[in-house]
């Protein structure tokens, strides 16, 4: 396992096992209430395996098979992270099972997804996805509220395959119910965030960039929980603005400050949101420069301002690939403009 993921899974791990901690101690004295059957054990054994799991990431044994030292998937791990051994060590008909479930969870993924983009007077919005493998970690959505503006978010849920899924599609119903209900960014990651913390057997999180579109006033609200900075072309300046995170990522720590923030949208800004395998997509070449990065990101966007959003992010899925000679993370684009 890569050490970024191995971070990732510490990070968790800790912010969890905190959370559980900080729920024993203030329920320390009902503790004999609960006795025989209780959630109080429950939580302590909890506890307890998160303490075993960041002790095989101190001893460099964590992910590691212990039959064959290869390597458990870390897609499972996220689904539990107790697992101890790799997929070669199943049956057949275990594989059979794993396999269904799989497949079950890119159909729902893939109906997860909008099938349209919404039209707005006065703007132009463009998306597109492409999960690199049958069930992808990348999330986008639109919703409208009560009085005609327009949310969109895009998302990076952490992991892939079935636990990406699950989280999918919780992300989903809740996004579709509290979203129109939370015209303020902020409190709707912060309600996002309290739904998702206390997901103990889950090993995720997931990174999150809200905006909310109010044509009619000609400006934006955002919010960016932990996601990649979003970028804003500024047109009567010509000018790149990076929409750096204003908060953490949903599900990652107890009490979050999410930060709003509002900007003006006039004619031929642009705003493009995107997921982290955008700017990571990597050339073959083994030279240092061989990710296509924010730099590259930012004269894409100076050379094709003026075209309309989908010729500019059908373009830009083209030169990405032309220098990764095709994509090999997921890669969610969304671009909205102002016309
Ligand atoms: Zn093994």
């Amino acid at each position: 396992m890569n050490k970024k993921t191995l971070n990732k899974f510490r990070h968790i791990l800790v912010e969890h096992r905190d959370t559980l901690d900080t729920w024993l101690k203030s329920n320390s004295e009902s503790k004999e209430v609960h006795l025989g059957g209780a959630p109080v054990q429950e939580v302590e054994k909890v506890v307890s395996q998160h303490t075993e799991a960041l002790e095989r990431i101190n001893r460099g044994e964590f992910g590691q098979c212990t039959e064959c030292s290869g390597d458990i998937e870390p897609e499972r791990l996220e689904l539990d992270f107790t697992t101890c051994v790799c997929l070669d060590h199943y049956s057949e008909s275990q594989l059979r099972l794993l396999e269904r479930d799989l497949e079950l969870a890119a159909k729902v993924q893939r109906q997860l997804l909008p099938h349209a983009v919404p039209v707005l007077p006065g703007v132009q919005i463009a998306a597109h996805t492409e999960p690199a493998q049958v069930v992808g970690g990348d999330y986008f959505d639109f919703f409208s509220y009560p009085d005609g503006s327009q949310g969109v978010v895009i998302a990076d849920v952490m992991g892939k395959g079935l636990s990406a899924s699950m989280l999918m599609s919780n992300l989903q119903a809740s996004l579709r119910i509290l979203g129109p209900e939370h015209p303020e960014l902020y409190s709707l990651a912060n309600r996002l965030n309290e739904l998702f913390l206390h997901n103990v057997k889950l090993i995720s999180f997931i990174s999150m960039f809200l905006v909310r579109i109010d044509e009619n006033a000609g400006i934006v609200h955002y919010c960016n929980a932990g996601h990649n900075p979003a970028i804003r072309w500024e047109a009567a300046s010509g000018t790149i603005h990076w929409l750096k995170p204003t908060g953490p990522a949903i599900g990652l720590t107890r009490k979050p400050s999410f930060k709003l923030k509002e900007l003006p949208f006039s004619s031929g800004d642009i705003l493009l949101l995107y997921t982290d395998g955008l700017v990571e997509a990597q050339n073959p070449g083994d030279d240092e420069d061989n990710e296509f990065g924010k730099e590259r990101l930012a004269t894409y966007v100076k050379e094709h301002f003026h075209q309309s959003a989908d010729v500019f992010l059908a373009g830009l899925r083209e030169t990405v690939k032309d220098f990764a000679g095709g994509f090999h993370d997921d890669v969610t684009l969304v671009v909205i403009k102002s016309i």
